[in-house]
């Protein structure tokens, strides 16, 4: 017993003498959470698996996974359910569009998913929308599977022997649901393939939907940490009412089935203030740091950034006014090489 407590204490003066040493900066540094939005999206096409082994080496902390389902009952990582922004289907397939004009991964195959170019995001109109990203369209990079990028994750830590996290969004869940397909349960059988779903995995799950959140946690037993999305309710998301989940009730209710918040950058400060020329987090920001969420905004985009602020002031803004705890970013050296700057 003596003995045991010698060690625990030695460990406590270790401990202490630990933590001094790696105070601020660095600790501090280690605390803010780079996350690889859709891969190196910055820098190529999307959620390829290009796009995740080029953010891979970039070392970020996670590398984000959005998932839709195939015909075939696939997950396969691409950011909309339709397919015409990112791929060249229209060519492809011309005859396979809904009546609405568009093409749903849910209705191929993952061979016939297989057999698309992915190409640079583009607007209806066919232009690309980051003008300043890959411009090229000779290499064909391709639709890959989640299990695919796990594994490719999986792999490349082993190797490098480090441990870059996963970060995947279930996306729109009840859309999926009305066309019969459990698009969570396919998801979590995944992440739990690869030993990604237990509350200590270097993992988080996603969505913009609370019902389905709450349906992740009760009805799929998820232990897995969970990271409530909040857009507008303008946007049509989901049917959650974002208004109410920014309100201190909700916060608190929230609390119960999801372990962080990705809020995006226009929700973090508050716009009457703003008028005034001060720069103070929006009144959700406090209640959800009193519930004790993690928060992980999203995007920080080198090319495009928000009016008026400097790649350092929104940094800047993001760590030491919003106090969050990380950033989805299109582009991962620009984060990183502020971060490092922090603790010179
Ligand atoms: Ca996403």
């Amino acid at each position: 017993m003596l003995k045991l407590r010698h060690a625990l204490l030695i460990l406590s003066v270790f401990s202490s003498i630990f933590f001094s040493i790696f105070t601020s900066p660095v600790l501090f540094a280690k605390n803010f959470d780079v996350i690889a939005h859709r891969g190196a999206s910055g820098y190529l096409p999307e959620h390829t698996l290009e796009a995740a082994t080029l953010a891979f080496a970039m070392g970020p902390d996670f590398i984000e996974q959005d998932a839709v389902i195939t015909k075939d009952g696939i997950a396969v990582v691409l950011h909309d359910i339709h397919l015409e922004t990112v791929t060249n289907v229209e060519q492809v397939f011309p005859n396979r569009a809904r009546e609405d004009g568009r093409f749903y991964a849910l209705d191929f195959t993952l061979a016939e998913l297989r057999t698309l170019q992915v190409h640079e995001r583009a607007n209806n109109n066919g232009e690309q929308v980051f003008t300043k990203r890959y411009t090229g369209n000779i290499a064909n990079f391709t639709v890959a599977t989640l299990e695919e990028h796990y594994e490719l994750i999986t792999q490349l830590n082993r190797e490098f022997n480090t441990d870059v996290g996963v970060y995947t969004e279930v996306k729109s869940p009840a859309w999926h649901a009305e066309q019969g397909v459990d698009a969570s349960q396919i998801v979590i059988a995944s992440l739990t393939r690869f030993n990604l779903s237990n509350k200590d995995a270097n993992s988080y799950l996603q969505c913009f939907d609370f019902n389905e959140i709450k349906r992740i946690r009760t009805e799929l037993n998820y232990a897995g940490k969970v990271v409530l999305l909040m857009g507008e309710n303008s946007w049509g998301e989901s049917t959650t009412d974002y208004n109410w989940v920014k309100s201190e009730a909700g916060m608190k209710v929230v609390a119960n089935y999801a372990d962080g918040l990705g809020p995006w950058l226009g929700q973090l400060l508050d716009e009457q203030a703003m008028t005034a020329g001060k720069v103070v987090p929006a009144a959700w920001v406090e209640f959800a740091h009193n519930e004790g969420f993690v928060i992980h905004p999203y995007t920080f985009r080198q090319d495009a950034l928000p009016p008026g602020m400097t790649e350092t002031q929104l940094l800047n803004t993001l760590k030491h006014v919003v106090k969050v705890d990380g950033v989805f970013t299109d582009h991962v050296p620009p984060v990183k090489a502020w971060l490092e700057a922090q603790s010179e």
